[in-house]
């Protein structure tokens, strides 16, 4: 028995990108960054390049060298942190098209390797990355005359449909580019959610692909099952763990699992989250240490080998919630020492 196992499925991955790719009729890419949002950039992207995915997207260009090697010559890889000094060999050795931030990065760009495509990030009111109105407008002659491959934007409240900000970038990205020959992207898995105004061209999705909210039909993506290394009987006034923070008030059976913070259970679950047995609720009780965190496992009428931390009981979005987090973090912070498995697509 090891220690902790994360098992991932691929073909829930396959069917979340296809479930998004029939709710728009533009093209539907696939974002990777972050190593695939924790969960193995070079092989996810190897299952959704086998369905047909085309266009990549990746945060910085050393990520994209980890999936070229993955998904072959030729998929579209794009480099949200545009062309960066020092990155122009990567750029170039894997193929990737670097998404063009400022006015600076275009200069670059085209003074370095001038032929190599490129993308044009605007930004339309997020104020993270990309040009904004008049920077576009100064670069814009001297942008088209070289042909970017791509125009993007990003919102920044999708996760709320509601929110006045969506309509208000919409119409920024459209007085920016209207009448451009040029293939559009603006929606991640919020946007494409909130229909096809919304789409353009290419699409976005990150964290729909790995079952998170706001794709709220998603299919579930991530399993963690922990083993169980010791348990123990506390009698009442005992406590449990650092700063002895929990206290028994009953007789209480304690199960110590072989998964801390290191591991991605974010501390601050600590006496609030629950793993499962079967459908049974077990209360996390005390401070969740560096490797380990203590079960409330008396109402099991046995002895467990393993809790269940993500799973049917249990999404990344509930775990978020009781950690005062969103399910993006849960992924990402999910740790390198766990047996990884994957079910293939
Ligand atoms: C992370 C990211 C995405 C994917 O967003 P999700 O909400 O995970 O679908 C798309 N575009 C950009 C620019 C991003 O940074």
């Amino acid at each position: 028995m090891t220690t902790a196992k994360l098992t991932i499925d691929h073909s829930a991955i396959v069917e979340n990108w296809r479930t998004l790719n029939t709710l728009s009729e533009s093209e539907t890419g696939a974002v990777v960054k972050a190593n695939a949002y924790g969960l193995d950039a070079a092989s996810i992207a190897h299952s959704l390049a086998r369905v047909g995915v085309f266009s990549f997207f990746v945060a910085i260009a050393s990520e994209g060298s980890v999936i070229r090697d993955s998904i072959g010559p030729k998929p579209e890889i794009y480099v949200f942190a545009g062309h960066m000094r020092g990155e122009t060999e990567k750029l170039t050795k894997h193929r990737l098209i670097p998404i063009l931030n400022s006015s600076e990065q275009l200069r670059l760009h085209l003074s370095l390797i001038p032929d190599h495509p490129f993308a044009i990030q605007l930004d339309t009111g997020m104020n993270r990355l990309g040009m904004e109105p008049e920077e576009w407008l100064s670069v814009r002659e001297k942008a088209l005359s070289r042909n970017p491959v791509l125009m993007m934007s990003h919102l920044a409240c999708s996760d709320t449909p509601s929110d006045s900000t969506n309509a208000m970038q919409l119409k920024a990205f459209k007085e920016m580019t209207d009448g451009l020959d040029i293939p559009k992207s603006f929606a991640a898995t919020g946007g494409i959610l909130m229909g096809s105004e919304y789409h353009f061209d290419v699409t976005r999705p990150g964290i729909g692909l790995y079952g998170g909210s706001p794709f709220s039909q998603a299919k579930p993506v991530v399993r963690l099952d922990v083993s169980v290394i010791q348990t123990r009987e506390l009698k009442v006034g005992e406590a449990v763990g650092y700063g002895n923070a929990w206290v028994a008030s009953r007789p209480t059976r304690i199960a110590t699992i072989a998964a801390g913070y290191a591991d991605g259970i974010v501390r601050t679950i600590g006496s609030k989250g629950f793993v499962f047995y079967d459908n049974i609720a077990c209360p996390i009780v005390g401070r969740v240490s560096m490797d380990l965190t203590t079960i409330d496992i008396t109402e099991l009428d046995h002895m467990p080998q393993t809790l269940n931390l993500i799973g049917p009981h249990q999404t990344i979005d509930d775990l978020a919630k009781a950690a005062g987090t969103i399910g993006y973090e849960i992924l990402t912070s999910l740790g390198e020492r766990y047996d990884r498995n994957k079910i293939a697509p």
